[in-house]
């Protein structure tokens, strides 16, 4: 398959230059038939006229009727009496025969007519006279109308046919040597002055005979008998009217016009010099343009030299050849058809070539594509290669990163139990209003090195839940009001301790809305904690506004001091978690460098931003941007406390430790706290009395979620607790589900401040139905209870 292809490819290439040599041939052939290169061919056989000029025989005379002539007998027509003596002095000078070019079909006066007629008579078989034929008719009338002398001078005279074919464009190039009459075939002029037998053939007049050199005698001096007798004696003599009046003119292929007595005398010439010329025919022309295409077509290797030596060769013989054979042989060969033939081969050739470039054009670019498609295939399989490798990397790392950030969340949940241990115990010793000063300085030194403790186990929990992408954010009622009054109080001392003035400003913003309160308030206290840190004298503000955009309110709240300042190439940085301005290990201030990487990934996950500027010795201003969700607080129930700090409580918590910590945590915080050790005691304590809050520790109620769920729902179906939270210590996996039966489900290790803060959110939203509502729903059987 693949040896015959190229094969295959040489012979249609083959059949294509085959066909090639046609059309070339056929176009050329087509353009002669049609006569569309007669300009063409009239010029050359023009050059050829020119370069083979002959001179004329001599035997021939012309009497010119010319202008001289006419001016002289003033009067046209003539009389025939004046034709009559003119042939009469030629013949009395020993002229041979006298041809007249001139019309005696009509009748002139008798005698004239006599005059010549006896003349004629005299001179018999010596004067040749004129026949022809015309067309009569206009357009499609094509009649023909012979016409003859008079009959009384046709009969002594020869009659010669002078009949000249014009051809399509309106020159004179054959000339017949006899022509068909109703008489039958009558002899041409030329032919009758040479006494040639009648032949129907014509040929082509030989042009190069000088026209010129024929000898003349203006028929003027021959009436007068005024001209040298030898110009006759024994010569043919040719009558015609040269005289432009006369219109007797004719166009050749030679420059200029030739009147038509001339026509005849070079016909004379051509035939007397044997140059009547043959034009060669069809089958010669159609084979040297065959020829000339065949030899001329491209080859199938590219070859400029060889081409152009064709080419030369081709142009000379086209040109030469005619030239040698006319002036050999009476031969004329229209080269025209030959030399389009090579300018279709040369176009041919420069198409064939410009194909031949463009294909190897292509050709190169196709390789180089391959070779590009080749490159990119091997480049495509080793970024492949290395993508998989990465991906291998990429998986180990996050193995890594997971068990890292998974050992840091469990480090840090590991520490903060116990830690809220000993802070609670530290507070519940604080709280004892007979400890002795010098022990409470102790105790209150180590909370608030357990609280400093907390708080960096806490921003490491932080960090370890945002790069795990765990961090959540739990919207819910809050009090905007009571978070800023609450944070600038926790600074105040700190701000006054500095001699700064601590300024706040929330006018204007709603108190109400929903939000993550300890969220918010871990930014809020960092950001006013960092402002207060950096400030040595002037003041610190944390105000807050709210910015009505197309997109919706935002809550804004900016912290500014008039501090220390960030330089510009670090104001981003600290962003950066464990990244701080002043990285050199002598600094003043201290901290982790976590603080405002956890507020603004915290404010971004809360749907906002962060950022900070800042002019250093001047101060900064940090601006945190919130999406603002403000709550009508229309409509909240009668009756129904309004804060923690008007409820009721009853914690349920079975670890004595933990109760002793709760108890110190809560007993400030609610308007009355009740204890129960055990899920018995919680029921009992709710078959007396009613509470506003129930907070049970997960532990009492059972090990297991069902259990836990089932026992969570007994105690709501009490109805004596309006809202219910729970502690869970156990898998965060569950919150969810318990989330449905709880009011409030606060994970566990929490701070008191925390567990405080929740329980305040649980207030803010609004109270469950009523213990009454809630039992008609329980007491009616559900679908499942009936099924089951
Ligand atoms: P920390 O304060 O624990 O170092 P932060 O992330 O809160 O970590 O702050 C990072 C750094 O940003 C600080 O160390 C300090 O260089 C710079 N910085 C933060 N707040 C201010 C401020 N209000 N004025 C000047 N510098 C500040």
């Amino acid at each position: 398959m693949k040896a015959g292809s190229p094969r295959r490819k040489d012979t249609l290439a083959r059949l294509q230059r085959a066909a090639g040599v046609l059309i070339v041939a056929a176009a050329a052939c087509l353009a002669y038939a049609l006569g569309a290169l007669s300009p063409l061919d009239d010029a050359l056989s023009q050059q050829r006229f020119r370069l083979l000029s002959r001179q004329p025989s001599a035997t021939l005379t012309v009497v010119e009727i010319d202008v001289d002539s006419l001016r002289a007998a003033e009067t046209w027509p003539w009389s025939r009496e004046r034709f009559a003596k003119a042939i009469d002095n030629l013949n009395r000078a020993g002229a041979q025969t006298v041809g007249l070019d001139v019309d005696f079909s009509a009748r002139s006066s008798v005698a004239a007519d006599d005059a010549l007629a006896t003349v004629i008579r005299r001179w018999p078989g010596q004067v040749i006279l004129p026949t022809f034929v015309q067309q009569a008719g206009h357009g499609a009338d094509r009649r023909q109308v012979a016409t003859r002398p008079l009959a009384a001078l046709a009969e002594e005279a020869i009659l010669a046919s002078v009949n000249v074919p014009v051809d399509a464009d309106g020159r004179v190039r054959r000339y017949p040597n006899g022509f068909e009459t109703v008489d039958g075939l009558r002899p041409s002029m030329a032919a009758t002055l040479l006494g040639r037998s009648p032949r129907a053939a014509s040929f082509l007049i030989d042009y190069g005979l000088d026209a010129k050199a024929i000898n003349r005698i203006s028929f003027q001096d021959v009436y007068a008998g005024r001209f040298d007798p030898a110009l006759v004696r024994g010569k043919n003599v040719l009558i015609g009217s040269t005289a432009i009046e006369l219109g007797d003119q004719f166009a050749t292929p030679k420059r200029g016009v030739l009147q038509g007595v001339y026509i005849h005398a070079l016909a004379y010439e051509s035939l007397l010099a044997g140059r009547d010329l043959r034009p060669l025919g069809w089958p010669f022309l159609v084979m040297a343009v065959i020829l000339t295409a065949t030899f001329l077509r491209p080859r199938a290797k590219a070859d400029y030299g060889s081409a152009l030596r064709r080419h030369v060769l081709v142009l000379t013989l086209a040109l030469g050849l005619p030239v040698a054979l006319q002036a050999w042989a009476p031969i004329s060969v229209d080269a025209a058809p030959v030399l389009v033939a090579q300018g279709l081969s040369l176009v041919w050739l420069v198409r064939t070539e410009l194909k031949r470039r463009a294909d190897s054009v292509i050709e190169a670019r196709e390789t180089h594509l391959r070779q590009l498609a080749d490159h990119m295939r091997e480049s495509r399989d080793r970024i492949r290669v290395a993508h998989d490798e990465l991906a291998v990397a990429n998986a180990a790392l996050d193995r890594a990163l997971r068990a890292r950030t998974d050992f840091l969340a469990m480090t840090s949940h590991e520490i903060r139990t116990p830690l809220n241990g000993v802070m609670g115990m530290t507070q519940v010793i604080l709280a004892d209003p007979n400890l002795p000063a010098g022990v409470r300085e102790k105790v209150r030194l180590a909370h608030a090195s357990g609280e400093t403790m907390l708080a960096l186990v806490n921003d490491l929990l932080d960090v370890a839940k945002m790069e795990s992408g765990t961090i959540s954010i739990a919207k819910a009622r809050m009090d905007l009001h009571s978070l800023f009054d609450e944070t600038l109080a926790l600074w105040s001392d700190k701000a006054r301790a500095k001699g700064l003035s601590l300024y706040g400003d929330r006018a204007g913003t709603p108190s109400l809305i929903e939000e993550d309160a300890g969220r918010l308030r871990q930014i809020l206290f960092n950001l006013l904690g960092n402002a207060i840190k950096f400030t040595d004298k002037g003041q610190v503000s944390l105000t807050a506004g709210v910015d009505a955009s197309d997109a919706g309110d935002q809550l804004v709240i900016q912290v500014s001091d008039s501090g220390i300042g960030i330089a510009p190439e670090d104001i981003e940085r600290i962003f950066e978690p464990f990244t701080q301005a002043d990285a050199s290990t002598t600094r003043k201030h201290e901290g982790t460098g976590l603080g405002l990487a956890i507020c603004r990934r915290l404010a971004v996950a809360m749907g906002g931003t962060l950022v900070a500027e800042s002019e250093i010795g001047s101060g900064s201003v940090f601006t945190v941007r919130l999406p603002l969700r403000a709550i009508c607080t229309k409509g909240r129930q009668a009756g129904a406390p309004e804060t923690l700090s008007t409820a009721s409580a009853l914690l349920v918590e079975g670890n004595p430790l933990a109760r002793g910590v709760m108890k110190a945590t809560l007993s400030d915080r609610v308007a009355s706290l009740e204890i129960a050790a055990s899920l018995a005691e919680a029921l009992s304590a709710m078959a007396l009395r009613n509470y506003d809050v129930l907070l049970v520790e997960g532990k009492v109620l059972g090990g297991l979620p069902d259990e836990l769920i089932n026992n969570l729902r007994h105690l709501k179906k009490s109805g004596a607790a309006q809202r219910v939270a729970l502690m869970w210590g156990g898998d965060p996996g569950e919150v969810a589900a318990l989330s449905e039966v709880a009011d409030l489900v606060v994970q566990k290790p929490i701070s008191p401040a925390e567990l405080v803060e929740r329980l305040d959110g649980l207030f803010m939203t609004s109270p469950a139905p009523s213990a009454e509502v809630y039992k008609d729903i329980l007491s009616q059987p559900t679908e499942e209870g009936r099924a089951a």
